[in-house]
């Protein structure tokens, strides 16, 4: 009770001193509080100072804290950015994001006593920058379980890629030591400053007398680096075409007004470059290798450290290209003859050595010719060794003027040369290129108003025949040439003598043939095509004679194929329908019975696009009745593609017959006929001769017969020599017989004597 018994003044002492007690403790906690809320300041003032990020995620919610410095670490300003941890989650690289969280588990369970990783983070501009993140944990005073994750972001990009630049620089070091080809290099080059420049891309071209060719540039288009390969270097190509012009480095700001890029920037502009910095890459000597190229895409100009990386990229990149260009000279030394550009004798060797080794057919057969220019000694001697090498040179590309691609043109030494053929057919063909070798060569020169006529002889190996490698081949070509010396000069001679007689002897035919045919040497005979139910003549089958004054008569089938190897079955064919025509029609005006005018076409010509018109003007040309006029060709041509439609139906629209020649001996498919409306079958006296002998035979004819007369086609068949034939051809319901049963071919006046007197057969 003492307690009560207070008096009331003193209890009003008590209340106070109690609220003076009471206010004094509040005061004290709010200097505590501003207090704590000055240091919070001065540790975010502290933060955004040292550029560094502050975090707080409140782990039972997921909310996050991001501090203005955090957020613009990422370029984003103060009020961008929820305050959540998907924030973060979507701007983690998403490589980073799996282990930053395991650590974060680890961490905040205890297994690791402290929390620190590095992570990439995607900043506005798109660019990853890294970052150092460390965090400590803290519960409230209830709970022992963490509630919070308090920590920092460092921006470590700059340690990062030094970090990286000086592994790439140390990995292309290793690249140049083991002699890694330079386009490899190049690209990793590009990587390097790539890296260090997030959003740069760069570009490599080398110089090429004045063309710029793609080096290196594996961020840029394919487009782009193709429209760049091959433009010529000048005072306002684009920039890099610019430097190596210039020998200076080139700024360009903006690609899209700068006046170097006028005629540049439509294949710049689309991929999105920009703006175009370029440095001329240099030898060791000073001479401009090429240029090195920075891009952006955005207009801008080089800071100061872009622009040292540009006079180290440029530096490097010369190194390489020096060493690339030196290698080539070297393997051009040994590969080319340096007088005349052709292959060398060790590129011959190598390069016979690789077609032998193929595996595939080209290699059965492959020809090597061994030319030697004829009294070259005596040009040296008279006109001196510089005449002598200007002759070597002119007779280089002569002989590179006539050879394909494949072919291996090359100089042995001195004056003699090789070409090693690949993919050749027969030896007529080889004889056909040393001929045009003899031809070229001996075509005039003329130096300094020197006249002369450089002649050639040529001796020619053939593998495998002649030998299964270099060596024993051109041991085999010079022997040949001794042999073309010996014979007089100016001639080819093969290894083996058969070959050069084949091949004079078909010269011989070919010249002689070309004359016979522009001249209207060859004769037409006419062999008749007879009814078989009547036994009248319905018609006759122009053939080729050609009888020669020194070869005697050619079988047609061997004049005809030459005809056609020379390009010479158009006159030939156009002489054979003009003839055939003016016969037929003069025996119609002689008042003979109208008959068909069989003549054969070759189906190369058939197939020709002057083919038609050809028809149309001797139909024209003669008076020719179409439907008197039938065109025989072989079964090669009975296919329904586009273009052989068209010619059978255009040559229908003008009337005439067709026939398909040989039938049966080809290969042709009845599907095909059923498109093509042709009107006769002629099938080739191969079946007719084993007719009556071969059971098979017999009932092949029967079933040709019967399905060509299905297909609405009438049937003539050709060879027929006996009675017997005639007799069972009858039987099958064969409409037209041809043979030498009834009569050989023969010329226009026994013709006419048949027709006067209406032989019937
Ligand atoms: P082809 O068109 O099949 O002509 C039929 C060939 O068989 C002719 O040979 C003819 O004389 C021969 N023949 C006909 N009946 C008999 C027979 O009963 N017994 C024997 N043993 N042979 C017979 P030819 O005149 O030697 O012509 C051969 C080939 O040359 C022709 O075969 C034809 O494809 C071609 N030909 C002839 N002249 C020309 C022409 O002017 N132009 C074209 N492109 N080719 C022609
Ligand atoms: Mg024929
Ligand atoms: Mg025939």
């Amino acid at each position: 009770m003492g307690e009560l018994s207070k008096s009331k003044p003193e209890l009003y002492e008590e209340i106070r001193q109690l609220r003076d007690e009471l206010a004094s403790a509040h005061q004290a906690k709010e200097e505590r509080t501003a207090e704590l809320y000055r240091s919070e300041e001065r540790f975010a003032l502290a933060m955004r100072g040292a550029n560094d990020g502050l975090w707080d995620w409140d782990l039972t919610t997921d909310e996050v804290y991001y501090s203005p410095g955090w957020k613009s670490m990422l370029g984003y300003c103060e009020n961008e950015l929820e305050s959540h941890i998907d924030t973060w989650a979507t701007l983690v690289h998403p490589d980073d994001k799996d282990v930053v969280l395991a650590n974060v588990q680890d961490y905040l369970s205890g297994v690791n006593k402290s929390f620190e990783v590095e992570m990439r983070m995607r900043h506005k501009d798109g660019n990853y920058v890294f970052i150092r993140s460390r965090a400590f944990k803290v519960s409230n005073s209830t709970s022992s379980k963490p509630n919070r994750l308090i920590g920092t972001h460092v921006d470590i990009s700059l340690r990062k890629r030094t970090e990286l630049y000086d592994e790439r620089n140390a990995k292309i070091l290793e690249m140049i030591a083991k002699g890694t080809p330079a386009s490899e290099i190049y690209d990793e080059i590009a990587y390097l400053y790539e890296e260090r420049h997030p959003g740069l891309r760069c570009s490599m071209l080398e110089l090429d007398g004045n063309v710029l060719r793609h080096g290196g540039a594996p961020s840029l288009p394919q487009a782009y680096c193709e429209a760049v390969d091959g433009l010529n270097n000048g005072p306002d190509v684009g920039s890099c075409g610019t430097s190596t012009y210039t020998g200076h480095r080139v700024i360009v700001e903006n690609i899209e007004t700068d006046p170097k890029w006028a005629d540049l920037k439509g294949y710049a502009l689309p991929h999105g470059m920009r703006c175009c910095w370029s440095e001329p890459i240099k030898s060791s000597s000073g001479k401009v290798l090429g240029a090195f190229g920075m891009y952006y895409d955005h207009p801008a100009v080089p800071n100061e450290f872009e622009s040292n990386d540009l006079t180290l990229a440029a530096r490097l990149a010369g190194i390489i290209m020096e060493r690339d260009h030196n290698q080539k000279r070297i393997k051009n030394l040994a590969y080319k003859d340096e007088l005349t550009g052709l292959s060398s004798r060790a590129h011959l060797f190598l390069s016979v050595q690789n077609i032998i080794d193929l595996p595939t057919q080209d290699t059965e057969r492959f020809s090597l010719l061994y030319i030697d220019l004829d009294n070259f000694k005596s040009v040296n001697d008279s006109l001196g060794h510089d005449i002598g090498d200007l002759l070597l040179k002119e007779i280089a590309q002569r002989l590179l003027s006539i050879s394909r691609d494949v072919d291996i043109v090359a100089r042995l030494g001195g004056d003699e040369f090789c070409i090693a053929m690949n993919d050749i057919e027969d030896s007529i063909d080889t004889a056909h290129v040393a001929q045009r070798c003899l031809d070229i060569i001996s075509e005039p020169v003329d130096f300094f108003g020197r006249k002369f006529r450089p002649t050639c002889s040529i001796g020619i190996a053939r593998y495998p025949d002649d030998g299964t490698d270099l060596q024993a081949l051109l041991k085999a070509a010079d022997t040949a040439l001794y042999a073309a010396k010996d014979l007089g000069k100016y001639r080819y001679a093969f290894y083996k003598e058969e070959f050069t007689n084949n091949a004079e002897y078909q010269f011989r035919v070919e010249q002689y043939l070309r004359e016979a045919i522009e001249n209207h040497q060859l004769n037409l005979v006419y062999q008749p095509q007879i009814d078989i139910q009547n036994g009248e003549i319905t018609g006759v089958e122009a053939l080729s004679r050609w009888n020669h004054s020194v070869l005697g008569p050619v079988s047609p089938l061997e004049f005809i194929a030459t005809a056609e190897r020379i390009g010479m079955i158009k006159p030939l064919t156009e002489w054979v329908l003009k003839t055939a025509c003016r016969q037929a029609v003069a025996w119609r005006k002689a008042g003979y019975p109208s008959i068909r005018m069989a003549v054969n076409i070759s189906p190369s010509h058939f197939l020709d696009d002057d083919f038609i018109p050809l028809i149309q003007s001797i139909l024209d040309e003669t008076g020719m009745v179409p439907t008197d006029l039938e065109l025989e060709v072989t079964e090669s041509v009975v296919h329904t593609d586009q273009k052989n439609l068209f010619i059978f139906r255009k040559l229908k629209e003008l009337g005439v017959l067709l026939a398909i020649d040989d039938f049966g001996t080809g290969y042709s498919s009845f599907a095909s006929l059923k498109h093509l409306n042709v009107d006769y079958l002629k099938i080739d006296k191969y079946f007719i001769d084993d007719m009556l002998d071969d059971k098979k035979t017999e009932l092949l004819i029967g079933s040709m017969i019967e399905m060509g007369h299905n297909l609405n086609h009438e049937i003539i068949a050709e060879g027929i020599e006996t009675a017997e034939q005639l007799a069972r051809l009858r039987e099958f319901g064969c409409e037209t017989a041809q043979g030498f049963l009834f009569s050989r071919p023969v010329i226009a006046e026994e013709v006419s004597d048949l027709l006067k007197q209406h032989v019937v057969y």
